[in-house]
């Protein structure tokens, strides 16, 4: 995945100001910054939600580069990428396994939805005990499991995550980084994960960059450069 010289916005705001980053196959990259800096303005770029008004986002999937600007939303889903959005965004009045159906709807996905769901419910033994419960009914934890899984459920090669720690307590939100690592493992994913936790998205990144007011303002790649920076010192951990 590549963003190269990437503005956008909404109306006179400019959400994003000439942001360019790469994420090669197989890497986790966390999307640092803290609220309102631009991290969900950037998936929504890459998914195709909104439209730069500058730059090129383009992905590199099983060798093949596609350009993703002007591209619809599905035509995004069928090459191969998904995304788990902020706050879940799940029915909460359908079961668990309704829930998974969901992000399977496109056409690309359908004939593997045996197989997916298999997946999911061995990744995530406890949404196969639940299969039949509505998804409002269970834990924050458990909800944001089923959006995993959903968006699995469209047999992604890139993943992109956003805010998966938004709404849980801290015990939840490590086990959730760890069940994104193992996926990440088992499916041979590539994954972009904005996070505003910072200690918790660099226990799985293996680099990352640092959003503020819509700039890539730091790059950092490892783990450890990130956590020497001045300013995430300053701005993340208030050192
Ligand atoms: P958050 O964690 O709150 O989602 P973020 O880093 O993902 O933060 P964005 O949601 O991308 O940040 O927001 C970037 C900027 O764009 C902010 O100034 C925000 O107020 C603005 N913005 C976001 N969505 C809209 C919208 N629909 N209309 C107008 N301004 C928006």
């Amino acid at each position: 995945m590549l963003v190269e010289g990437v503005d956008a916005g909404y109306g006179a705001v400019r959400a994003l100001d000439g942001v360019s980053l790469a994420v090669a196959p197989g890497e986790t990259v966390a999307l640092l910054g803290t609220n309102g800096n631009g991290k969900t303005t950037l998936m929504r770029c890459i998914l195709g939600l909104l439209r730069p008004t500058r730059g090129r986002i383009a992905a590199t999937i099983d060798g093949v580069t596609t350009e993703l600007v002007g591209r619809s939303p599905e035509e995004i889903v069928d090459l191969g990428i998904a995304i788990v959005p902020e706050g879940r965004r799940l029915f909460p009045r359908l079961s668990v396994e309704e829930n998974l159906l969901l992000g399977a709807y496109r056409r690309s996905a359908r004939a593997a939805i045996p197989r997916n769901l298999e997946f999911c419910y061995d990744a995530f033994p406890r949404l196969k005990e639940r299969r039949g419960q509505a998804v409002g009914s269970m834990s924050g934890g458990e909800q944001q499991m089923v959006a995993l899984g959903r968006a699995v459920m469209c047999a992604p090669r890139l993943l992109l995550v956003d805010e998966p720690s938004v709404g849980l307590a801290p015990i939840l939100v490590a086990r959730t980084v760890e069940k994104i690592a193992e996926l990440k493992e088992r499916l041979g994913l590539t994954v972009l994960m904005a996070e505003q936790n910072f200690h918790q998205a660099i226990r799985i990144a293996d680099r990352g960059y640092v959003l503020v007011h819509g700039r890539v303002e730091f790059r950092g790649d490892s783990p450890a450069e990130l956590g020497d920076s001045e300013l995430v010192r300053k701005f993340y951990l208030g050192l």
